[in-house]
């Protein structure tokens, strides 16, 4: 069996050896003679498997008391949702800040629920910045203020913290684990789990319990917070194949020496595949450089008649999924934690190889 290098931005990579792990467990899980699938969600193995998930994330992130853990579903799309109808009334006000396609579906969907202001926008430069925090035009009274602190399309990430007195409510889906965060800094952080946290079907919401309990009677008990949190997130049948990898996902973060050792590995990676990027004159990245993600990194080559070729030369030599977003084109890297410092070496001996060939 050969494993290929996967750059998907999602689905994404796992670590092989919670793949292993899970398949060596999948038939007789802990001797149970039941594979983890198939037991009831109330039984105390299952339980406790969500509840070692739950104190895991918890150290890793170091996440307090004061915030509920919820693992939901729907994805990061049906936040988009529920941000508004958990946090503010169809006459309030919230200030969200749009730096990308992930951000404008969040806007969108904002403004079926409630009023939405865009505070800033950086639109005009085809999203390859962060308008600075002094532009930003925030409402006196919002209810909350929403961003997404990595976009995973454009490949542009914030490496800094909005002031602001309203809550943070941010879309943390493909940055979360990649490196510490002070969650105290925010009100929510939510993520659809397929980036980097575990398979598709799983969303974590982190919320500071100070803000449960504001949705309203319209809000359907399913994107209710205070509703899972009052139902340790099984409410209804959660997606538990999908906790229980996370669980294994979050074990191995901590075996690999936690967020700070993984910042340290992401910050290596990220540098060398933009390092090989600026010192060629054959591929370029859009990107402003102090916002340039450590997780998505977009690419174009001189020449894009070359891109399929690029491509095709890619997946022959085992470096998959390389194919940039349909909204932007050329080519994107993702090199989330499950994506070793190996693959990047791979991929920048391919695109060395590449140019002196075709540049
Ligand atoms: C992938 C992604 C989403 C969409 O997630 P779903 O779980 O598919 O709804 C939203 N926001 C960001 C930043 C993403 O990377």
């Amino acid at each position: 069996m050969t494993r290929c290098y996967n750059f998907c931005a999602g689905p994404a990579a796992l670590p092989q050896v919670v793949l292993e792990k899970a398949r060596d467990e999948m038939l007789d899980w802990h001797g149970a003679g039941l594979s983890i699938m198939e037991m009831s969600h109330r039984s105390p193995e299952v339980v406790g498997v969500a509840q070692r998930a739950e104190a895991d994330l918890r150290e890793l992130l170091g996440i307090s008391d004061d915030y509920a853990v919820l693992f939901l579903q729907g994805g990061a799309s049906t936040q988009f949702a529920a941000v508004p109808l958990n946090l503010a009334g169809e006459n309030d006000l919230a200030d969200y800040v749009n730096t990308g396609q992930w951000s404008k579906k969040a806007i969108a969907e904002g403004r079926r629920f409630t009023r939405v202001n865009v505070a800033a926008s950086s639109e005009d430069s085809n999203f390859s910045t962060i308008p600075p925090r002094e532009s930003w035009q925030l409402s006196a009274d919002a209810a909350y203020l929403h961003y997404t602190p990595n976009e995973t399309i454009g490949g542009v990430e914030y490496f800094w913290v909005p002031e602001a007195s309203a809550p943070l409510v941010v879309d943390m889906s493909s940055t979360i684990l990649s490196r510490p965060v002070n969650v105290a800094d925010y009100g929510v952080i939510y993520a659809g789990a397929q980036k980097n946290i575990g398979p598709a079907g799983l969303t974590l919401v982190i919320v500071r319990r100070d803000l449960l309990g504001r949705a309203g009677d319209k809000c359907p008990a399913m994107l209710n917070w205070q509703t899972a949190a009052d139902n340790d997130s099984m409410y209804n049948t959660p997606p538990t194949f999908a906790l229980y990898l996370a669980g294994l996902v979050f074990e191995w973060l901590k075996e690999q020496g936690g967020l700070a050792a993984m910042e340290r590995l992401n910050r290596r990676k990220a540098g060398k595949l933009y390092a090989a990027i600026d010192s060629s004159a054959f591929y370029a990245n859009p990107v402003e450089v102090q916002s340039r993600s450590l997780m998505n990194v977009p690419f174009t080559l001189a020449d894009d008649a070359l891109d399929k070729q690029f491509l095709a030369e890619a997946d022959a030599a085992g470096l998959l999924n390389l194919k940039g977003h349909r909204s932007v084109g050329g080519m994107r890297a993702s090199i989330y934690n499950a994506v070793g410092e190996d693959a990047v070496d791979a991929l920048i001996a391919f695109m060395q190889d590449f140019e002196q060939r075709n540049g």
